[in-house]
């Protein structure tokens, strides 16, 4: 700590997770009222905001440091100083974040020699975002986790997972954050955890995304100078880094190596690819002491303020940059460019030194299968780590897109996000692209309270198959008061993400559009009989494909509804059911919109 000589000591200034030597975090009001004690010493450079409630109605707070008592966002735009925000505890169990920040503010104000970490750099944090969560504090939250005694809940007080909640903006947090998120704009954006996963001699890991859909200069500063400087400066103060999360590849065999995860915007430092701005994700080694993933921890927040300090007029280009860029998604020349939609791992590997602990491998009476036991002992190897992302999923972005008004819930969650929208003044007809989409199934489970149809990757279980959705050319009439989305403006790529049915957390995918998969009207079995019976007198062509697939098709030829469908679905009658027309029109051009 070394604190300044003077009346105070380190004793007075000891956050409480200190002062109890690190078996314990403090509650929520224990946790506001040391910063409360903080901010009311030195009001000139700490200020304590609330940015909207949680469900259950608590006050969500950041907390703002800057070094001569401008705490107005756009001033500090205007003052050329970058922005960082820290994002603490959103699965409430891992608190580690939140008691690195108060230690880290407390040494900034106290020790001459942290003051520099706010010159060029104003520090917010939010000290615990899960606040509900936080709060239904047990001894039996975490079983993975090494400590404190009492830990907070992963989801918030309905039962939603915030790190899956940042694209549908379900939840009242996410909503909150989305609106703090765009008043100040930060320049870089951390979100602090704590793994559930392999055992390894590292505490801290992280990631910095460097994929091909992260704007290629900010991706090639962050692969190239960010990432190495944070290993060693974490290390030097004797903490262990390895820049990565660690997936392993079979979690019974290390040895087979560490796998790519995707990083799709459901998840906070998905979105912030979609927002243009720099993410780090945290994740601190569950089986660390506290003291050691909290301290951990905190040096990395110093090393990335240190950064940021010395890199912060370059940082602040590069977003500025990434933000133009993506305003020219609309353009006639981007429209001729692939937009990546989904990532994935190409097979290629790179053996990366790992830092693992030595391993059995049992056949497990418990399991049934292979189990792993480590054992305290270095285990320092080279593994195969998956480096190599392909796209797996692309698109030509178009103009913009049309939804019409009657989806109020699609478009609720764009001006969630802040996306500029426009409406018609009168019904519009024009050509525009649209998509029939065939072929989706459902999962029988919830996710997250819906029942989303979700791509491969950073999957949890059986998440349904995504059939198709073909493009083709309509002349379409859309209402008075429908949405236009240009793509002419910083927040393209969210918009993309969410009207795209093709992209990991689209609106169609999330269920937001589940009802165009519904057939509404129906033919009664003797209508469709007779229906059946005239088509096969009168069309010889349906008549070989309804025979060919009775004879190919046992199930098809087992089930009665099914062959009586098989007419109606053809007929004008069935068609008149739109079942799979996606609502929302991709536009060429905006020239000829009623708009206002
Ligand atoms: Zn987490």
């Amino acid at each position: 700590m070394g604190f300044r000589e003077g009346t105070q000591t380190n004793a007075d200034w000891l956050t409480p997770a200190e002062a109890d030597d690190y078996r314990t975090t403090p509650n929520y009001s224990a946790t506001i009222e040391y910063l409360e004690r903080i901010a009311s010493a030195y009001p000139k450079q700490v200020r304590i905001e609330s940015f909207g409630k949680t469900g259950e109605g608590r006050d969500l707070k950041i907390v703002v440091a800057s070094k001569d008592g401008v705490f107005d966002p756009e001033a500090i735009h205007a003052s050329g100083r970058a922005i960082l925000l820290v994002q603490n505890s959103i699965h409430a169990g891992e608190m580690d974040g939140k008691d690195a920040c108060l230690a880290l503010l407390r040494d900034i104000l106290l020790d001459p020699a942290r003051a520099p970490l706010l010159e060029d750099v104003v520090w917010v944090f939010i000290p615990v975002y899960n606040i509900d969560g936080h709060e239904r504090r047990s001894a039996y939250n975490r079983i993975n986790q090494n400590g404190p005694a009492l830990a907070g809940w992963r989801a918030n007080g309905t039962n939603l997972n915030l790190n899956r909640d940042y694209m549908k903006a379900d939840a009242p947090e996410t909503r909150a954050l989305l609106r703090l998120f765009h008043r100040w704009l930060p320049d870089f954006f951390v979100d602090n955890h704590v793994t559930d996963g392999a055992d390894f001699q590292y505490d801290v890991t992280f990631l910095l995304d460097v994929t091909p859909d992260v704007y290629p200069p900010t991706a090639a500063w962050l692969r190239e100078s960010v990432t190495p400087e944070l290993v060693r400066r974490v290390d030097a103060t004797g903490h262990l880094t390895f820049p990565g999360p660690i997936f392993l590849k079979d979690a019974a065999d290390p040895s087979q190596g560490l796998a790519f995860e995707g990083n799709p915007p459901r998840l906070s430092t998905g979105q912030m690819i979609l927002e243009n701005r720099p993410g780090l994700l945290v994740e601190l080694h569950m089986l660390k002491d506290y003291r050691t993933r909290v301290t951990g921890d905190y040096e990395l927040m110093r090393a990335l303020l240190e950064l940021m300090n010395e890199n912060s007029a370059a940082l602040i280009a590069l977003n500025h940059e990434a933000d133009r860029s993506a305003e020219s998604l609309g353009s006639v020349e981007a429209r001729r460019e692939l937009f990546p939609l989904r990532l994935a791992g190409s097979g290629e590997t790179t053996l990366v030194d790992f830092r693992g602990y030595q391993f059995t491998r049992v056949k497990s009476e418990i399991s049934g299968s292979m189990a792993i036991r480590y054992e305290p002992r270095p285990w320092n190897v080279a593994l195969p780590m998956e480096t190599g992302v392909v796209v797996a999923v692309s698109v030509r972005p178009p103009a913009g897109y049309i939804i019409p008004p009657q989806w109020t819930k699609v478009i609720d969650v764009l001006e969630a996000h802040d996306v500029k929208l426009r409406r018609t003044t009168a019904s519009w007809t024009g050509r525009v692209e649209r998509y029939r989409c065939v072929g989706m199934r459902w999962p029988g489970r919830p996710f997250e309270g819906r029942h989303p149809i979700l791509p491969g990757g950073n999957v949890e279980r059986d998440f349904g198959v995504f059939g198709k959705c073909i493009l083709s050319t309509e002349n379409l009439t859309f209402p008075a008061g429908s949405a236009v989305v240009p793509l002419n403006q910083r927040l393209s790529k969210v918009a993309i993400h969410w009207l795209e049915p093709e992209a990991p957390d689209s609106a169609l995918r999330w269920g937001f559009f589940a009802s165009i998969f519904e057939q509404k009207e129906s033919g009664d079995a003797r209508v469709l009989e007779e229906l059946g019976r005239s088509e096969l007198a009168k069309n010889p062509s349906l008549k070989v494909e309804f025979e060919d697939r009775i004879r190919t098709d046992s199930t098809f030829a087992g089930d009665p509804a099914a062959r009586l469908g098989f007419f109606y679905d053809r007929s004008p009658w069935g068609l008149a059911n739109r079942v799979g027309e996606y609502p929302v029109g991709r536009l060429t051009s905006l020239d000829s919109l009623p708009l206002r």
